[in-house]
């Protein structure tokens, strides 16, 4: 499992990762999210009535689910479990309340954390953009301390509930860093 806040670089770097390994799988979702310009069904996501995804919910077809920015995001099962039989590992990215379900349902899944640069970084970057006037500048800021407060509790989280982290400042170095973990991971695993 992947997971980490929105705008950390996540699918960027299991693009930059996962080609360069044989028998691993890229968990497609469902979601009930408008498909955005360069998104391609069956490819980045199932895409689905809100209907139609609790009706699967309902029979049972996700290993986890949730509700992210008021849409809903979910695991298909059979995906997972199909590649996994097979002799596959399956990455899942997913938000956090997702992975905490796969966490408690497998047991023996992987979870790793993509963190964005430092939260001294992503401040200064907004300080750094707002040329408005006093008042914007004030709302922006107060705006950035309440996503920043969110994402610090969310890094606490992490440290303690992940197996990996691993900080994306530079795209090519954390990618790298993905992939020598995804070989430790193998060469850990007692199923090879
Ligand atoms: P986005 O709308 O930007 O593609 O995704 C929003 C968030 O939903 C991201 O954090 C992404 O990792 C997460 N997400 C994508 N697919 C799933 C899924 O199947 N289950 C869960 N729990 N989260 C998902």
């Amino acid at each position: 499992m992947i997971s980490g806040p929105s705008g950390a670089g996540k699918g960027t770097l299991i693009r930059a990762a996962a080609p360069h390994f044989d028998r691993l799988l890229i968990s497609v979702s469902a979601t009930t999210r408008a498909r955005r310009a360069g998104e391609r069904e069956g490819r980045d996501y199932r895409f689905m009535s809100r209907a139609d995804f609790l009706r699967r919910v309902e029979e049972g077809q996700f290993l986890e689910w949730a509700e992210f920015g008021g849409n809903l995001y979910g695991t298909p099962a059979d995906f997972v479990d199909a590649g996994l039989e097979a002799g596959n590992d399956v990455i899942l990215e997913i938000e956090l309340k997702g992975a905490r379900q796969v966490r408690a349902r497998r047991p023996q899944a992987v979870s790793i954390f993509i963190q964005p640069p430092s939260l001294a970084e992503l401040e200064r970057r907004l300080r750094l953009r707002n040329t408005e006037n006093e008042e914007e500048i004030h709302r922006r800021i107060e705006h950035a301390r309440e996503e920043l407060d969110a994402l610090q509790a969310d890094l606490l989280r992490a440290e303690r509930d992940f197996h990996y982290v691993i900080v994306n400042a530079d795209v090519e170095l954390a990618a790298e860093a993905l992939r020598s973990t995804i070989e430790e991971i193998r060469a850990n695993d007692p199923a090879r």
